[in-house]
């Protein structure tokens, strides 16, 4: 069972991060844009935290991985034989009312009973029409036939027409089928009687067509507990998209559904069929605009160390069991971008392709499953939290021998972190047929030659940076500058991942040798870490702004520093712990050594 979304506490995150100047959206001042996301000052230390950890882990910890950097642009031929280009897809559906678009996944299995509507008229007359009934009407004004004539405009004249002929025809209501029985009604009797040809010109001008008529049949769904009302409105609306001013509705057919995903689940409108929406961004090189100039923003890294595996095998001169490691950005054109950064449409990723011998496959598809779960734990991602999903055989990818999904419990529900795939041979291949190029492995032990297997943990930045932004949020209670207790938001990040390590504060602003020896410390501490100084506002204060963008450490110099109270105290400072909030004294020359040591 996936944990409950919790809406509130991811607001008040969403706030956080940009107030604070971890995200903001992309070309926010022009409106923006949608799934693109621009990291702050603060953002952008705790992504690269993020960044230097893994590359530290699977790169430099490591005798068997090896790292490159691949260009983003990419030959479509690449491409190609990956199967992007034919096949990396989402079906996507339209709703045929407000044109939104949806991945066809995701919509939910809905009940209720559809309403048909196989086409609708306009209740308006047609624009001759509208002129004849302005002359029938003899108003003084010269008449004004154009598209911004209401309904009650066309409906007064009708009413003008009657009072002047004496003829008893009640007013319609504002419903489009009663002002079309209003005109039907009144022309019989024009007719009966007529003065001028303009009698038989609103006969023409009201028939159909000129008067307009769309043959676009249209279905909505009514679910339990709504109004059959709502099919009705709903419709109407359809039609006026297509030009309709008064949509006249004929009887709709009904039936009812247990199981449906044929329909929007917000406004109950009609979906168009699923059709396939290639994710990939295209673009082109250089000046000529011919197909043979198309490139593609990549849409993983992993293609590009497929493409050098044999240069950067001949170069480094591994040997099976050996990876390659990169991170770097990613482009998919996603359907709907949703959940802050968490689906968007430019990403980056830490991509490891672990190449093997065929037998080692599955096993170490379980090692490095185990090596990812580790390595979340070590950025303070609990394992509590974190679940391993089997990929059913189903919904793998037709060449993998097994798939886990890594998922973490976001406050809007469990969702992916990381893939670990056993691809098998499946990309070497491909890029060996497609290229004619051997990219193949030769054993010197055993003589044979063979196109090597591949386990790829596949990991995104931005949703790990998210996780831990989610993971770290909390609300405490603690006492203000007078006592009194308040909450307190803090950031409780992994010391390793904080953005600003540690916070120097001297105790008054306008004492020169307090704010001397903090700006000396700052010096001390800035080769080893980031460091925040802060001389303004109450102390109680600096320490909350420090809490709520997660910094470790705050360090505090007051009068002991300076040795007025006890000479014993002589250059010590407060160092306070922003979980405990407890504070110890330390002597500033062993800060680097006990704060390198909490963060390593
Ligand atoms: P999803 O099913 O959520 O679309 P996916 O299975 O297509 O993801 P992969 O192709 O396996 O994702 O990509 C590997 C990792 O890249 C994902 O686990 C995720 O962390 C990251 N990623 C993929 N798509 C996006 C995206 N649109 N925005 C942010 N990160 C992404």
């Amino acid at each position: 069972m996936s944990a409950p979304s919790d809406t509130q506490r991811m607001e008040k995150i969403v706030s956080l991060c940009k107030r604070r100047g971890f995200v903001f959206q992309s070309s926010e001042i022009y409106g923006g844009l949608n799934g693109l996301w621009d990291y702050g000052p603060l953002g952008v230390e705790l992504k690269r935290n993020l960044k230097n950890y893994w590359w530290r882990v699977i790169v430099h910890e490591r005798d068997d991985v090896v790292g490159m950097d691949g260009s983003i642009l990419t030959h479509p031929a690449v491409l190609k034989a990956s199967g992007h280009v034919e096949g990396f897809a989402d079906l996507m559906v339209d709703c045929r009312l407000t044109n939104e678009r949806f991945k066809a996944d995701q919509i939910p299995f809905q009940e209720g009973t559809i309403f048909t509507y196989e086409s609708a008229r306009d209740a308006m007359p047609s624009d001759d029409g509208l002129l004849a009934l302005a002359q029938l009407a003899e108003t003084d004004q010269e008449p004004q036939i154009n598209k911004d004539i209401s309904m009650s405009d066309a409906v007064s004249l009708g009413l003008r027409i009657a009072q002047r002929r004496n003829l008893f025809i009640s007013a319609p209501t504002n419903e489009p089928e009663s002002v079309e029985q209003f005109f039907l009604d009144l022309l019989p009797e024009l007719l009966r009687n007529p003065k001028s040809e303009w009698e038989e010109r609103f006969r023409l001008g009201y028939s159909i067509p000129p008067r307009r008529v769309c043959g676009d049949s249209f279905r909505v769904l009514v679910r339990p507990g709504e109004s059959d009302s709502r099919a009705k409105k709903t419709a109407r609306l359809f039609y006026q998209k297509r030009g309709l001013r008064l949509p006249v509705l004929p009887q709709p057919s009904k039936e009812r559904v247990s199981q449906t995903q044929e329909f929007n689940p917000e406004n109950g409108a009609e979906l168009t069929a699923p059709r396939p929406f290639n994710l990939m961004f295209q673009t082109q090189l250089g000046a000529s605009s011919d197909p043979s100039s198309i490139a593609y923003l990549r849409p993983e890294t992993a293609q590009s160390i497929f493409v050098q595996f044999k240069n950067i095998l001949e170069v480094s001169r591994k040997k099976l069991p050996f990876g390659i490691a990169q991170i770097g950005k990613a482009f998919r054109n996603e359907i709907n971008p949703r959940n802050f950064t968490f689906r968007s449409r430019e990403f980056e990723q830490m991509e490891l392709e672990y190449f093997c011998r065929p037998e080692q496959g599955m096993e170490l598809l379980e090692y490095w499953k185990e090596e990812r779960l580790t390595f979340y734990e070590n950025i303070g991602i609990p394992r509590s939290k974190l679940h391993v999903l089997t990929v059913p055989d189903e919904e793998r990818a037709f060449y993998s021998k097994g798939t886990y999904d890594i998922e973490y419990d976001f406050p809007f529900g469990r969702q992916e972190l990381e893939g670990v795939a056993y691809r098998t041979d499946y990309d070497l291949s491909q890029h060996q047929k497609a290229s004619g190029k051997a990219l193949e492995y030769f054993d010197e032990e055993t003589k044979q030659r063979f196109v090597p297997h591949v386990v790829e943990p596949s990991a995104g930045v931005d949703r790990t940076v998210l996780a831990l932004i989610c993971e770290a949020y909390s609300e405490d209670q603690a006492p203000d500058e007078k006592g009194k207790m308040e909450t307190r938001v803090v950031l409780r990040f992994h010391p390793r991942l904080a953005p600003i390590k540690c916070g120097v504060f001297p105790l008054l602003k306008n004492n020169s040798q307090l704010v001397a020896k903090a700006k000396m410390i700052v010096e001390l501490l800035r080769p080893h870490m980031t460091v925040f100084y802060d001389e303004s506002g109450a102390i109680g204060r600096r320490y909350r702004r420090q809490d709520e963008i997660g910094t470790p450490f705050g360090l505090t110099v007051d009068f002991e520093t300076l040795g007025e109270k006890d000479p014993a105290l002589r250059d010590t400072v407060t160092l306070r712990d922003r979980d405990s909030m407890k504070q110890e004294r330390v002597a500033i020359q062993d800060l680097p050594a006990i704060l390198r040591e909490r963060l390593a």
